[in-house]
């Protein structure tokens, strides 16, 4: 295995429902191009020489098409697929608890995030050889930010210096990730590790790290392909 870092863990979290999605099926396994949109980040990461293991965290019923899926990609580093919980942030719990102790780095990736990068990856997990707790890669926002209530009114403007759309793959130090997330709900792994106190940089993002919420989106990103 090549790469400065040793003992690096994926967690892949495919357990959202993706109720926005009209699916009667999970929208890790909505189709991109001909294959599952799982199919992409897992190959990815199973592909990229940063990643020594992955664990794979399904939708409830799911986990054996996912396994299935990884041996039809035949992929070498998956470890395990477990179940996911009711909320992600319960989801990359299930993810850890496959880590092995042993484990240096954990990076948690949204399989709604199809298109991850070697680069970005290595973007990622630089940081963690620099004294920080953790890394996630962003987008400086460039549009006006306003917010809006419930009944359409623009309510007001929210100043956007340095404010970032966070993506993942996010990076952290194992032992820190396991402590924060011991407990406690966050949109995103970052959220957690910040609660808990940890020190997390901010990396570039990639635009094509585009999150399926809509049909729309994964129009986009099999266009990207
Ligand atoms: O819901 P959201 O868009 O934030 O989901 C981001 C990622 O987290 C998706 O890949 C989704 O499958 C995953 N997730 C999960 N378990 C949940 C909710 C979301 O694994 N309960």
């Amino acid at each position: 295995m090549s790469g400065p870092a040793s003992g690096v863990w994926a967690i892949l979290v495919a357990a959202g429902r993706g109720e926005r999605f009209g699916l009667d099926q999970p929208k890790a396994f909505a189709k991109l191009g001909d294959d599952p949109l799982l199919a992409e980040p897992l190959r990815r990461l199973d592909e990229s020489d940063w990643i020594d293991r992955i664990v794979i965290v399904a939708p409830p019923e799911w986990e054996e098409p996912s396994i299935l899926l990884a041996e039809e990609l035949a992929c070498s580093k998956v470890h395990s697929c477990v179940t996911g919980g009711a909320t992600r942030s319960d989801s990359v719990r299930a993810g850890l608890a496959e880590v092995a102790a042993d484990a240096l780095v954990v990076l948690v990736h949204d399989a709604a995030r199809p298109l991850v990068s070697d680069d970005v990856i290595g973007r990622v997990l630089a940081p963690l050889s620099e004294g920080w707790d953790g890394a996630v890669p962003g987008l400086r926002v460039s549009d006006t930010l306003k917010r809006v209530g419930d009944d359409g009114a623009v309510l007001d403007t929210v100043a956007r210096d340095g404010l970032y759309a966070v993506q993942t793959p996010q990076a952290f130090l194992a032992d820190v990730l396991r402590r924060a997330a011991d407990g406690g709900e966050a949109t995103d792994c970052a959220g957690l590790v910040e609660a808990a106190g940890g020190r997390v940089k901010g990396v570039e993002g990639d635009p094509r790290l585009l999150k399926v919420t809509t049909a729309d989106d994964l129009a986009k990103i099999a266009e990207w392909l």
